[in-house]
């Protein structure tokens, strides 16, 4: 095999705790994190020469296409763990629809992609625990990534018993990892025409008053039992109490979102600026979608994968 498409999803948190920092200043984080079917198109080919070489395009312009870009950060990770491997150019087209900065980690995903992708072409035979180990280098989403597109990309031939699972409770920085059951019903992801940068986010939560956080242990005993009320109650991002503030447009999107009734619950992501809302079925987040899309507000229908 010299080529593969790999899809990209992107993630939504279900809740976000921040429960310390370890001794480097990392922010210590409890969280459930839930894939979705919102997905980027990662194609990935795969040619034996005697030169290294690596080159990126996608079809959002603004994306770097160098050693900026996640998924070309992803080759040279794996370059260097595989050097005997790394001869030969690979060639990289992201056909991006997840919005880019946007608390869903698309980027993460995109690097996960390439974990994936040169895992196969290159016959390395790794499985999802040491593709997850060297993910951790380019950042603390991207295990959970590799997890998730494990799970959704089924050709790759990785099942749960394989440590493939699309919703996870994540502590530490975000990379220790335990299964749990995916949420049911159907999102709306609405992404507010700005950026917020992860590490403003960061860098001042601990200067917020967190009125309430979530609690995980319930939450994940809840998803098991389908107990969707105590589901709803924990749903609770401490990540908002900074950006909800500093962003006022982003507040008043997720009013505008949370005005319509039928929505079951109203988060924001990660650390923004998106915000998604539960429906109950999929004809009611398609209904919301068309209305918020009316007012300008670039939405997408997905599902919990
Ligand atoms: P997270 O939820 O993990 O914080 P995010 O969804 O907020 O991620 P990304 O979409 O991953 O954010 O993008 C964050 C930054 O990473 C952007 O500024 C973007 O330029 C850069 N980036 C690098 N590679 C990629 C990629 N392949 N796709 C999207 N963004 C990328």
């Amino acid at each position: 095999m010299n080529s593969i498409k790999i899809l990209s999803f992107a993630k939504v948190n279900l809740s976000i705790d921040v429960t310390g920092l370890d001794e480097k200043g990392y922010h210590l984080l409890d969280m459930i994190m839930q894939m979705t079917n919102l997905y980027d198109e990662v194609f990935v080919q795969w040619e034996e020469d005697e030169k290294f070489e690596i080159s990126l395009r996608s079809n959002k312009a603004f994306l770097p296409t160098d050693e900026r870009n996640l998924a070309y950060k992803a080759c040279l990770l794996m370059a260097e763990a595989f050097p005997a491997k790394a001869k030969g150019k690979i060639d990289i087209n992201i056909k991006k629809h997840v919005p880019v900065a946007a608390g869903l980690a698309g980027g993460s995903g995109n690097g996960a992609a390439l974990i994936l992708a040169l895992n196969k072409l290159w016959e390395l035979g790794l499985d999802i625990d040491a593709m997850c180990a060297l993910g951790e280098k380019l950042g603390s989403d991207v295990p959970f990534s590799i997890r998730g597109l494990a799970y959704g990309n089924k050709e790759l031939g990785f099942g749960r018993e394989e440590g493939a699972y699309p919703s996870a409770r994540a502590r530490g920085t975000g990379t220790i990892l335990e299964p749990c059951p995916s949420m049911k019903g159907y999102l709306v992801l609405v992404k507010p025409p700005l950026s917020v940068s992860t590490k403003e986010v960061y860098t001042n939560i601990d200067n917020c008053e967190i009125p309430c956080r979530p609690d995980n242990d319930a939450l994940v005993e809840a998803l098991k039992a389908d107990d969707y009320e105590l589901i709803y109650n924990n749903m609770i991002n401490v990540l908002e109490n900074y950006t909800l503030n500093a962003y006022p447009k982003v507040k008043e999107i997720k009013d505008k979102v949370g005005q319509d009734q039928v929505a079951r619950k109203v988060l924001m992501s990660g650390s923004g600026p998106t915000i998604f809302a539960v429906y109950k079925t999929k004809t009611q987040a398609s209904i919301a979608c068309n209305r918020l899309r009316k007012t300008g507000l670039e939405s997408y229908v997905a599902r919990p994968l």
